[in-house]
């Protein structure tokens, strides 16, 4: 249900970075559930530009009792977990609430909560949230959120329906955008046009399959529509929702807040308008605010403009209660889709059981239980890792295990996936088992302390995106009256749950009795694939159409046509977007300052380093040049990455190997990479990537844990070595229906070039077919040989780059500890460094899956990152997705993604995300040159500054200081390029634009790939004639 353009979840991490593109992990996630799992970030200051307003003392500027623009200053508090000071105001006439926490950060943040518990599964709350941002009184522009995303800087902008609540975000480091932003989203929520012809477009709507013969079939069409029937596409989502609605059966959790596709066409325009009558009012709204910005205007304007209007209203209306608890355990049993690439049919079932916790308001009892999950439920020292998972009959734990606290009652849950039917019992006895087991026997102390330090060292690390991880970690406790403040002392629960835990030796034992063997609230949830899934979801929308026709009077059925009709009208209509703010090149701010980095030869391997202020942590990166490994050997890297770290060492088995690396680091990341040479584009490097952070205390520590790792590390285990690898398969076939359009750009990819192939092959879905092959195929001695013998060509200093990212003084100490390590480490002969890249001829491919949506992408080779023309093909990039793709593949055709990129690698690329067409969309893709060119001729100077801005957001993304440095690490992308990068972005001309397009569009290139992920349809080979 978010509505973020930055469709990157799940995208290789080089691939996000090279386009400076954070991989927004929240974006498409349909339940705020997915967000934020822990209080995870940071403190003190980013490393910034400039500094605008600190709080150096105590004596707070604003302050309690005080009266500022019709707010009450309730609360004030100094957290130094996060170094900021919390304000909580008070809006005297209708009782809202802003929570204002400034910081000395310049990634402002800016949101607008509303309480929406859905009182059926139509999905009005999330039709609405679509609807708020279509146009307003002072905006009357259709979507003015889409087109926002051109004529801003924010580092996001989403709007999203949970559960409960509805939430507005947006965060920029520029002043000018974040009024203009901010002006926009308070008139969108408080005045919106609400038109019924936009409801038709974002909701549903009767139409003819053929808009313009009256005697073609009647379908239901709709964004909302369809965006449903995708989510629910992804069996995990489908899991999620029969949990939550079969654990709270008694309260809103029932219904589905984003709508069930078989519901939403029981939604009337007039309940939508009645929905945001009630709910939309500031006395059920809540306000954040977070940054360096002053908050005075933004107080002002609120009451000024749109506050003094309302009155109080009482919110009880929207109040959530306590579920009442159940005397007995429950058991529920759903059919799910056969996914096309998953395990054998039989052992597709799901399982899991989830327990009604305690009330989401309480703070420490949550933040208690969130430890007690991990100790639960994380890495090979957990309790239900060695009771359900060890045993090793299903593909390891599903994706709906956790503590879950967004909901007014909190649960966990624990489940696993690829489970045949015969082994649910087992199950059951094994989960009664465990905690039975763990009650008696309590936990290990060296267990519960890695669990502390990793969330004591959670809260040094510094994100780049601190406002946003703050609220969303809040935002659950705030929408049930919690107290959101006493939430960000983290520090302070944790010495609560130290005393408690050596006062009484029984503590979390205790819990594990209260919460867990006594708590008769528990659900037991079973899900099968079922293979008339689809054609049963087909039947009931048939006889739904059918139904709800027959009730339509005959001038309502007219009105079918002739609303088909006028939707395409309004959408092809052109329309003055003057009425929207725009920045302006002057409110452009300078590119973000940069720390030198330093670029050294200790032992023989180049090491760069960072000196940077990082909150006292070191981050470590290495990376090994693998490109000489054959190509045999190179196919299993990713499942040796995965493997061989959690397979222990000759001197320390498994469990206790995790416990040491848990106790000093914040565990160790491997991945593989294929980094194309961004000069010239024609040869590329595959390496294999090591990513680890500790405290500065534990540096030592790191380094020898790492030496460990690297040369101790040991295969012998068989037995878990196959557990390890069939979870590791299970779980590839996880999550491609959330993230289709990225596999789909490395589908399509892997048909222009040799390296794009080898990156499907081991980062999509060729990787999954392969993998799934290789295992069938090989004995696990032949694997564990093979695994073994690549492990021992890898690890050496002669083929070892490393970046250091730590605070200047610290930086003696680092280097000391890294050359002892340095010494231990193996020399080989040197391995090749670069492999030539060879274009491939042009082809189609079409993945079948059993989705009932498509993802079509198409790509091309243009130019590599560092040639002259890179940046102007990215603002043409950007024209094509928000003039071009958006209108038609999104608005006319009911995709719900589409858009147009280029990477470093130099690929073009064209993709849809979740669209009913397929070939339809391809052709769309290929006409790309005829709208080019008209476009082109008549491009105007804001239009192509849009384009510019719409680049400029993501290159100037606020990046960690754990991260700094680390393009030029990896891609070797220097800051200087990148500057000079940017303000060859800020001056591209329309003449250029035009030479350009000429040049790369005109004739269709010669090295272009297309692919369709997607349902198995009629008519595919005459695509395959048409390329
Ligand atoms: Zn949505």
């Amino acid at each position: 249900m978010h509505r973020s353009v930055k469709y990157l979840h799940g995208v290789p991490r080089s691939l996000c970075r090279a386009l400076h593109e954070t991989a927004v992990t929240r974006a498409l996630s349909f339940s705020v559930e997915d967000i934020v799992r822990l209080v995870e970030p940071t403190a003190d200051a980013l490393y910034h530009r400039e500094s605008l307003q600190v709080v150096t003392d105590r004596d707070y500027k604003y302050k309690e009792g005080q009266n500022y623009h019709g707010f009450q200053c309730e609360r004030v508090e100094y957290i130094s977990d996060f170094d900021l000071t919390s304000h909580t105001l008070r809006h005297m006439e209708t009782g809202l609430e802003l929570w204002y926490l400034n910081r000395n950060d310049t990634n402002n943040v800016f949101s607008i909560n509303f309480r929406t518990p859905p009182v059926d599964s139509t999905g009005v709350a999330h039709v609405l949230e679509h609807l708020t941002l279509n146009g307003s009184e002072k905006y009357p522009v259709r979507d003015p959120f889409f087109k926002m995303l051109n004529r801003s800087v924010a580092t996001n902008m989403n709007a999203l329906t949970g559960a409960d609540l509805t939430v507005y975000i947006f965060s920029t480091r520029n002043e000018t955008d974040y009024r203009n932003i901010q002006r926009i989203y308070l008139d969108s929520v408080f005045r919106p046009s609400l038109l019924y012809i936009d409801y038709l477009q974002e909701g549903w709507r009767f139409e003819h399959k053929n808009v313009h013969d009256k005697r073609s079939e009647i379908i239901i069409k709709g964004i909302v529509y369809n965006e449903m029937i995708g989510i629910f596409s992804e069996n995990s989502r489908l899991f999620r929702k029969g949990l939550v609605s079969n654990l709270l059966p008694e309260l809103a959790y029932k219904y589905t807040a984003g709508g069930d596709p078989l519901e939403i066409p029981n939604l009337t325009y007039l309940k939508l308008i009645e929905f945001h009558q009630k709910y939309y009012h500031p006395s059920n709204a809540r306000i954040f605010c977070y940054g360096s910005f002053d908050i005075m205007d933004t107080l002002e304007f609120l009451n000024e403009e749109y506050l003094y209007h309302y009155d109080y209203t009482d919110p009880a209306y929207s109040h959530v209660p306590l579920h009442p608890r159940w005397s007995s355990p429950h058991y529920a049993h759903l059919p799910c889709r056969l996914v096309s690439r998953g395990a054998p049919k039989d052992k597709q079932n799901q399982i899991g059981c989830a327990l009604l916790m305690c009330d989401r308001t309480n703070v420490q009892e949550v933040f208690e239980l969130n430890v007690l999950a991990e100790l639960l439920i994380r890495g090979p020292n957990s309790a239900f890792y060695k009771g359900l998972v060890e045993p090793n009959f299903s593909g390891g734990f599903n994706r709906n295990t956790g503590y879950y606290f967004t909901s007014r009652d909190t649960y966990f849950a624990v489940g696993l996936q690829d489970v045949s039917a015969a082994d649910f019992d087992r199950f059951y006895e094994l989960f009664q088992q465990t905690l039975h087991k763990t009650f008696i026997k309590g936990f290990d102390p060296n267990h519960v302390e890695s669990v502390l330090h990793k969330l004591e060292m959670s809260l040094k690390h510094q994100t780049a995106d601190v406002g946003n991880t703050l609220l969303f970690s809040s935002m659950a406790l705030w929408n049930h009256g919690g107290d959101v403040v006493a939430n960000l002392r983290v520090s302070e629960m944790l010495r609560l749950l130290r005393a408690k835990l050596s006062e009484n030796k029984y503590y979390l034992q205790q819990k594990v009795e209260q919460y867990f063997l006594t708590n008769s609230h528990k659900l037991t949830l079973t899900m099968s694939p079922d293979e008339s899934y689809d054609e049963n979801f087909r039947e009931a929308e048939k006889k739904l159409i059918t139904q709800k026709l027959s009730e339509l009077s005959p001038g309502s059925l007219g009105k079918i046509y002739r609303n088909g009709i006028q939707l395409e009208a309004t959408q092809k209509a052109k329309e003055n977007t003057n009425v929207l703010p725009c920045l302006s090149l002057e409110d452009v701010d300078e590119p973000i300052g940069h720390p030198q980095l330093t670029e050294e030869l200790i032992d023989n391997v180049p090491t760069q380093l960072c000196a940077v202020p990082t909150n006292d942590i070191t981050y470590l990166n290495c990376l090994f040049n693998i490109t000489s490994l054959s190509h045999d050997d190179a196919m299993l890297v990713p499942l040796f990455c995965n493997v061989f770290k959690n397979m222990g060492t000759r001197n320390h088995d498994f469990r206790e190997f995790d416990k040491m690396i848990l106790s000093k680091t914040a565990n160790f990341d491997f991945k593989v990479k294929v980094v194309e040479d961004v000069e010239h584009g024609m040869s590329y490097k595959i390496g294999l990537l090591m990513t680890t952070y500790a405290l500065d205390k534990n540096v030592k520590d790191m380094f020898a844990l790492c030496e460990e790792l690297l040369l101790n590390f040991k295969l012998d285990d068989t037995d878990r070595l196959k557990m390890l690898i069939e979870n590791y398969i299970s779980k590839l076939s996880v999550g491609i229906a959330v993230s289709g359009h990225l596999y789909a750009m490395l589908c399509s990819a892997a048909l222009v070039s040799d390296a794009g192939q080898l990156k499907s092959h081991l980062l999509g879905i060729d990787h999954i077919d392969f993998m799934k092959n290789y295992i069938e195929q090989n004995s696990i001695e032949d694997i564990r040989d093979r695994l073994k013998d690549i492990g021992s060509k890898v690890f050496s200093k002669s083929n070892m780059r490393v970046a250091i990212n730590s605070s200047e003084d610290f930086q003696p100490t680092v280097l000391e500890h890294y050359q002892t390590f340095l010494q231990n480490l193996p020399t080989f002969e040197d391995m090749t460094e670069t492999s030539k890249l060879r274009l491939l001829e042009p082809s189609f491919q079409h993945y079948v899956m059993n989705v009932p949506v498509n993802y079509c992408a198409k790509s091309f080779f243009a130019v590599p990152y560092l040639h002259e023309d890179h940046p102007v093909l990215r603002v043409i990039a950007k024209l094509v997705s928000a003039k071009y793709l958006l209108p038609v593949v999104r608005e006319q055709n009911g995709a719900y993604g589409t858009g147009a990129r280029i990477g470093y690698d130099g690929l073009f690329h064209f993709y849809s995300y979740r669209d009913p067409h397929s070939r339809k969309t391809l052709d769309i893709f290929d006409k790309t040159y005829e709208w080019l060119a008209a476009m082109s001729d008549r491009l105007d100077h804001q239009t192509l500054f849009e384009a510019k801005l719409g680049v400029l957001q993501l290159l100037d993304w606020p990046t960690a200081p754990g991260e700094l440095g680390i393009d030029y690490f990896i891609l070797r992308v220097s800051h200087e390029d990148y500057c000079k990068y940017r303000s060859r972005v800020l001056s591209v001309t329309a003449d250029e634009v035009r030479s350009v397009v000429h040049k790369y569009f005109k004739e269709e290139p010669r090295h272009v790939g297309k692919c369709i992920l997607g349902p198995q349809r009629e008519r595919i080979q005459s695509q395959i004639e048409n390329v």
